[in-house]
């Protein structure tokens, strides 16, 4: 009998994602999963986007799939009030300007109020401010997913222990 995905199952997925804004009408391709460096996550425990794993559930290994999600299913609508303006004091380091991290088009890392990260996009660098962008980079798309199921197997009690898969990049 083959895998099925479920609950505690460490599951390994190839797939192409394609996206899509309202103003659009062409896909565009976001990401490209390829099956000898899949996408592993521990399911029900490492949590997906709600829509994505509810629709992975049950399948066998070897299955192929096709998963839409709606923008709202996804990572929600652009949000323009989300574009901020920030003085160049906040990147000030050592009283200098930080103008090797500062720059078009980085990803920086902030803080939020309770200190956990937040990852912003520099849009624009002024004479005196700099505009960064702190939506989720798949913001305003509607996400399309073709793949396969590549392997499915229970994960190890150590896996469950810990909260995620010892295979991957990731190893202590
Ligand atoms: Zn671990």
């Amino acid at each position: 009998m083959k895998n099925t995905i479920q609950e505690n199952m460490a599951v390994y997925l190839s797939f192409v994602m394609y996206g899509k804004t309202p103003s659009d009408p062409n896909e565009i391709l976001l990401e490209n999963i390829p099956p000898d460096n899949p996408y592993s996550f521990l399911y029900g425990v490492e949590l997906q986007l709600p829509e994505f794993e509810k629709q992975l559930l049950g399948k066998e290994e070897g299955a192929e799939f096709e998963i839409c999600l709606s923008m709202e299913e996804a990572y929600g609508p652009y949000e323009h009030d989300l574009v901020v303006d920030l003085g160049l004091e906040t990147f000030m380091v050592d009283g200098k300007f930080d103008s090797e991290q500062v720059k078009e088009g980085n990803l920086l890392q902030f803080y939020d109020h309770e200190g956990l990260p937040l990852y912003g996009k520099v849009l624009n660098v002024g004479a005196a401010a700099v505009k960064v962008d702190f939506n989720n980079p798949l913001a305003g798309y509607s996400l399309r997913y073709k793949g396969k199921v590549e392997k499915v197997r229970p994960a190890t009690a150590d896996e469950l222990e810990h909260g995620h898969l010892h295979d991957g990049h990731h190893h202590h």
